[in-house]
């Protein structure tokens, strides 16, 4: 049975974007370590007392951080209440009723390998390609407002956001911003341009942008020759859900991008002398490729070169 949680942090901001979308800004009560208290990328375990049918009780749920550690007021999420949850105690329904001051309880140790030195190292100095698809932006804001704060340069850095309208493109004025001063290449894409009128920019998923024109796209916005985009030049950071992971896994494998879980190289029978450059973190629990599916395994593993 669930338990009731003891809150320990509060909620000191909350910037809505729609309303089942959101920034939260949450302050731990207790000090935080000193230094950089957790890696850009990592996620934290959010929850939150049922209030409304109480005999639920509490829920806890990982969100990604898109605070930077040198931020030591508050940590930031970017959160969507889920319109069809899966649970019948979903904490982004719980959470979304919550308002500035309100208590919620944070799990203090932040986790997760989703990182650049858990994934490809800080040195590799490949271009890096963020994938995300709605909050899945919030890991690679962290990674890049902390790349700033260390003087790293994000010139070879791509950050791709999908989204369903343009009012959905959370931290855009800062991506933009990035883009202008600092040659971070920002590309935000909107999949129902009709229910956003105003929206000129691109319009799809983001992992539309590994369809042929998106990764001319691609090329030339990272100064890359034509036809040269793959691991030689790049790493793929997705993260999200399991369509944008899925597909841009299928997509890009034909420009030999290998993927890093362990679950599908063990399906693909990836020699282990053929290093990862695609890695990811999935919000959701299903499949993100059907490795039952003989068909699709023989075609990742001809795209691959595995033949
Ligand atoms: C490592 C990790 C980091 C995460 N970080 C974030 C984050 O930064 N922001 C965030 O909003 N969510 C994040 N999630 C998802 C989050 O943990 C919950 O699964 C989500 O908030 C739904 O929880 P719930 O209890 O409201 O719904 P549940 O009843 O648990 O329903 C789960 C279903 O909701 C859907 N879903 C889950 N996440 C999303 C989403 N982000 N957008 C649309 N549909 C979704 C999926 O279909 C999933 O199967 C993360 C998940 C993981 C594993």
């Amino acid at each position: 049975m669930a338990k009731v949680l003891e809150p320990n942090a509060t909620i000191i901001g909350k910037i809505d974007l729609s309303e089942e979308l959101s920034i939260f800004k949450v302050a731990l009560d207790e000090e935080l370590p000193e230094g950089d208290w957790f890696v850009p990328g990592q996620y934290m375990v959010i929850g939150v007392n049922n209030l409304v049918e109480p005999d639920l009780a509490g829920v806890q749920r990982p969100m990604s951080i898109a605070s930077e550690p040198a931020e030591r007021g508050h940590v930031e999420f970017y959160i969507r209440r889920v319109a069809r949850p899966e649970s019948k105690n979903p904490l982004t329904h719980s959470l979304f009723r919550l308002s500035e001051g309100d208590r919620v309880f944070l799990r203090p140790k932040p986790k997760g390998h989703f990182t650049i030195p858990g994934t490809v190292g800080l040195e590799d100095d490949r271009c890096r390609i963020y994938v995300s698809a709605g909050t899945g932006l919030a890991p690679f804001v962290s990674i890049v407002r902390d790349d700033l704060r260390h003087g790293r340069s994000v010139t070879k850095t791509c950050i791709i956001h999908g989204v369903s309208r343009s009012g959905d493109l959370g931290y855009r004025e800062e991506l933009e911003q990035l883009s202008q001063e600092h040659g971070l290449v920002y590309i935000p894409t909107v999949s129902r341009p009709t229910e956003c009128p105003d929206w000129s920019g691109r319009t799809g998923r983001a992992e539309d942008c590994f369809k042929p024109d998106g990764l001319e796209l691609l090329e030339s916005s990272l100064s890359l020759s034509a036809g040269t985009f793959g691991p030689d030049q790049a790493v793929v950071l997705v993260c999200g859900l399991q369509g944008t992971i899925g597909q841009s896994i299928l997509r890009l494998a034909g420009r030999g991008f290998v993927p890093a879980e362990k679950k599908i190289r063990k399906a693909l029978d990836i020699p282990e002398t053929r290093p990862a450059s695609l890695f990811f973190e999935q919000y959701d629990s299903d499949p993100v490729i059907d490795l039952e599916d003989q068909q699709v395994v023989a075609r990742l593993r001809a795209d691959l070169g595995l033949e």
